[in-house]
Parts: structure tokens; C-alpha cells; sequence
């Protein structure tokens, strides 16, 4: 498949588009070295005020309407789902239009110098490979921090969300930032490697697969150049006694089929005690064969379609090989058949052994794997037995227990009787095959500048 919108609903292809050719590829990074020339120079008065711009046109009713559609149209997000983006992505420019010229101000430090600092400084062309499950979001949280950093950015976004690349390009450009800041190329995969080697561009971030990660930061390895890598999950959901277990349930359903399920930060593996495990067990079944699947425009849908026909099959092969090594369904299991589209039942699967395959996966689908333990410190073994390490989330009210999940748990991050989310404010990134670095807050505007250090005599 190449460049194209495809409604996941209905499969029927709406747009295509051409790959860039290499000649119109140089031509926009020559653009965009000669806007970052000039874009570097301006001040951070004028960069808050491009992007509060872009948060108003976000905050828009009727537009927030129409890029909330648009991205239902070619990923089959939840309509009500696809507005809360929209909604993020308008605090995000919010945010670090506010926070940026406060978290890159100079800072002195006393040495044997008359004067010693450390200031931050734009690198360059910074390129984004994005994926297409939150396809504004994950833009939007790259680009603020980017642009009010002084650099410019390049977009890849992944092949089947073309449209909305280009809105988003769009949006940044009307918003006021100087023409080429911020631009789409639409390319393939395989064109990537070229941007990349291109001396004009000075790093890289990507959002997507461990494949599509290793790849790309190898390529800017080899040509010296940073990376940051936001990589595949499958994050724990622990349920200990003491936990309120009606919230822990509700949570637990919203944590796994948030975006029907393909979300990197999305709880994967429900690990719960032996106290409380058959009751929680109950009501999440009765809860996920609750859930409204249908049409992803209805406003009182739950569960959309995946977003391609690949992920679906992918989703398929991967239970039906979990159950071929013992595993067993205790709801759902298969697809959907009500509707032409890439639709798949919400899925529990228990009995899964160490050695079963979907042990160490990522479910990037409404799937969700069911432990059960004897106590907390079976739970921590088992949570931190995976091969990624994005986001955990633990469930109890006891204090000291809540001490000992925060320090024992390996991820980016915990979060405790709540599901793990992104927030503007705080540093969002993964340890282990997750990836490394952070995006977000202080320590994600830090990642693509130049930390200069000054000794003045
Ligand atoms: P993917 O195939 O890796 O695609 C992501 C992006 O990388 C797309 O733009 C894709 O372009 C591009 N790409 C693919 N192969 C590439 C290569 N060899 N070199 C350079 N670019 C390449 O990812 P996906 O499977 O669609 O997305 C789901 C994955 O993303 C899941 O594992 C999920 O957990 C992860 N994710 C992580 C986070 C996080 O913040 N940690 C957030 C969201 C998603 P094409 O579309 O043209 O192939």
C-alpha cells in the first residue's frame, strides 16, 4: 500500500497520494535550511504567539470538528476520542508557549570564571517519523517544543494518514510561523534513510515500532546524530487488595481500549491477586462485552475499527497463535463480522505460560492478557518480566505498598490507582525496548538543543 487514505470502516480507498520524488525531497530541505537561517533568529515572543495562534485554531469549534473527522476518516479513532486529541494538542502549543522561554533561559553557575553559564541553542532540521494512531498528537507534541526551541521541523508521517499531515502543516503555516518552519513530506519508509544521512538535518525522533526504531537510529548512528525513540509497550495493570476495585475496572476497560486498543501506553497485561482476581475478573468480561463497537462517526461508539487491514490480520494471527499454546479466551476472540471493516472483538485471554508467545508482545489492539498472582512481589517479578518498560500502572491504597511499586516497577513511568496517560507537563519515554529519551515537559524540550556551555575571564 502506498501513500493513501483508506476508511478502516468501510476499506475503501478515498485518497492517494505520490510518493515525493528525491529531487522535490532536496528541494524542501533547502527550504528548510534557509528558514531555520532566519527562523533561529527570531524571538521567543514571536514563537508564543505563532503557537498560541495554532492553539486557537485547534480550539476552534468548527475546525477542531473537521480535523477530529478527518482523523475518524483515516485511522477510525472514536469521533469523541478523535476531539479530545484535538483538544490536547491545543494545550500542548498552550503549554510550551508559556513554559519554553522559561525552561531554555540561561542559567548561571559559579565556577573560576567572571562569568559562567549555560544556554540553549537550536540545532537545525529536526526530523519526525510519526505513527498514525494518534496522528495529531503525536505531531503536535513533537513540533511545540521543536519550534519553540528555534529549531524547524520535517514531518514523516506514516503512510495511511496523509491527510492529516498535510492539515497539520497547514495549520502551523496559518497560524503564522514563517513558511517552510514546519513541512510534510510525503515519503515511504525506505525514503527515510536519505533524510536522515542529509548533513542539513541534525536529528531525529520516532515514534512507531521497535523494527522502524533500530532502523533509524542506526542510520543516525552512524552519521552521529541524536535520536529519540518511542517505542512499542506492553505495560502492566496491577491490581493489589487494598485497591477500589469498581474504579480499578472502569479504569482497567478505559486503560486497554482507549484508541480500540492501539495505544503504545495502553495497560496490556492485567496482573491481579489472588484475593480480589476472580471478582475483578467478572466484572471486567461484563464490562468489555458491553463495550458499543460500530461506526467510529457515531458519537455513542466505544470501539472503532483497527486502523489498517494489516493490523487487524497481525491482531489475528497473534491470538490465534497465543491460543494454539494454551492460552484461553475467556471473551471475544475473533473479529467482528457486522461491518465490512478491520473490526475485532474485545479480547481477554488468560493461561498464558512464559513460553507462549504473546507473553513478551505487544497487543496493539483491544486485547488484553490476564495474570493472576499471589502477592505484590509475584505482581513486580511478572510485571517487569517483559521486554519494554513504557508505563506501569498499580492499583492499592495501602501507602507503603504504593512506595514499593514506585521503586521496583521498570518503566518511564508509574502511576498509582490511575491509568498511565501523557500530560504536557511531564516527561513521557520508555527504558528498555520502549526506547530512550523523553519528550514532553522540562527534560523534552531539552533533547534537541544545543546545551552551550559559556566561561567568560
Ligand atoms: P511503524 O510501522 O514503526 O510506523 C511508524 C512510523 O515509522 C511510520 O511513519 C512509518 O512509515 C515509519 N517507518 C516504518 N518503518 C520504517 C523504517 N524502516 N525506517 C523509517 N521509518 C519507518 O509503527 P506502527 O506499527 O504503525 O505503530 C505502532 C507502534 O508504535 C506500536 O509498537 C506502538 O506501541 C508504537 N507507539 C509508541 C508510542 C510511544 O510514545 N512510545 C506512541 C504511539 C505508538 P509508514 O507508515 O510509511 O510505514
Amino acid at each position: 500500500m502506498g501513500i493513501a487514505t483508506v476508511n478502516p470502516t468501510t476499506l475503501e480507498t478515498i485518497q492517494s497520494f505520490p510518493a515525493l520524488s528525491n529531487e522535490a525531497i532536496q528541494l524542501k530541505l533547502a527550504q528548510a535550511e534557509s528558514a531555520f537561517q532566519s527562523y533561529r533568529r527570531t524571538s521567543f515572543a514571536d514563537r508564543s504567539q505563532w503557537l498560541l495562534q495554532a492553539a486557537e485554531l485547534l480550539s476552534d469549534p468548527e475546525q477542531s470538528q473537521q480535523y477530529a473527522a478527518l482523523m475518524t476518516l483515516e485511522m477510525g479513532k472514536p469521533i469523541q476520542e478523535a476531539l479530545g486529541e484535538v483538544k490536547k494538542c491545543a494545550w500542548v502549543c498552550r503549554y510550551y508557549a508559556e513554559q519554553a522561554p522559561l525552561f531554555l533561559a540561561s542559567q548561571t553557575i559559579e565556577t573560576d570564571a567572571h562569568q559562567s553559564w549555560v544556554c540553549y541553542q537550536p540545532l537545525g532540521i529536526i526530523l519526525a517519523v510519526m505513527p498514525w494512531n494518534f496522528p495529531f498528537w503525536q505531531v503536535f507534541r513533537f513540533a511545540a517544543p521543536a519550534l519553540m526551541a528555534g529549531n524547524v521541523g520535517v514531518l514523516k508521517h506514516a503512510s495511511n494518514v496523509p491527510q492529516c499531515a498535510l492539515a497539520i502543516e497547514k495549520i502551523l503555516w496559518a497560524a503564522g510561523f514563517p513558511e517552510h518552519v514546519f513541512q510534510t513530506l510525503l515519503i515511504s519508509a525506505p525514503q527515510v534513510e536519505g533524510v536522515v544521512r542529509d548533513d542539513r538535518v541534525k536529528a531525529a525522533t520516532l515514534t512507531g515500532s521497535e523494527p522502524a526504531g533500530a532502523s533509524l537510529a542506526a542510520i543516525a548512528g552512524s552519521q552521529i546524530k541524536k535520536t529519540v525513540l518511542e517505542l512499542g509497550g506492553s505495560d502492566p495493570f496491577i491490581v493489589l487488595e487494598s485497591a477500589d476495585l469498581e474504579a480499578s475496572v472502569t479504569m482497567a476497560v478505559k486503560a486497554r481500549m482507549l484508541n480500540t486498543g492501539q495505544s503504545c501506553i495502553a495497560a496490556k497485561r492485567f496482573i491481579v491477586v489472588d484475593a480480589i482476581a476472580d471478582q475483578f475478573l467478572e466484572k471486567l468480561i461484563a464490562a468489555f462485552q458491553a463495550l458499543t463497537l460500530g461506526d467510529p462517526m457515531d458519537t455513542q461508539t466505544d470501539i472503532g475499527p483497527l486502523a489498517t487491514t494489516t493490523i487487524l490480520e497481525d491482531l489475528e494471527h497473534q491470538v490465534q497463535a497465543a491460543v494454539a499454546q494454551g492460552a484461553q479466551v475467556l471473551t471475544g476472540g475473533q473479529r467482528w463480522p457486522d461491518l465490512p471493516g478491520n473490526f475485532y472483538q474485545p479480547t481477554i485471554l488468560s493461561d498464558i505460560s512464559k513460553d507462549n508467545p504473546v507473553y513478551s508482545q505487544e497487543c496493539f489492539g483491544p486485547v488484553a492478557l490476564f495474570f493472576q498472582v499471589a502477592d505484590m512481589e509475584a505482581a513486580i517479578s511478572l510485571a517487569n518480566d517483559s521486554p519494554f518498560g513504557l508505563g506501569a500502572s498499580a492499583w492499592t491504597s495501602d501507602p507503603q505498598e504504593q512506595e514499593h511499586l514506585i521503586k521496583h516497577l521498570e518503566a518511564g513511568a508509574v502511576f498509582i490507582n490511575g491509568m498511565v496517560k501523557s500530560d504536557p507537563r511531564l516527561p513521557f519515554g520508555g527504558i528498555k525496548r520502549s526506547g530512550y529519551g523523553r519528550e514532553l515537559g522540562l527534560q523534552g524540550i531539552h533533547e534537541f538543543v544545543n546545551i552551550k556551555t559559556v566561561w567568560v575571564k
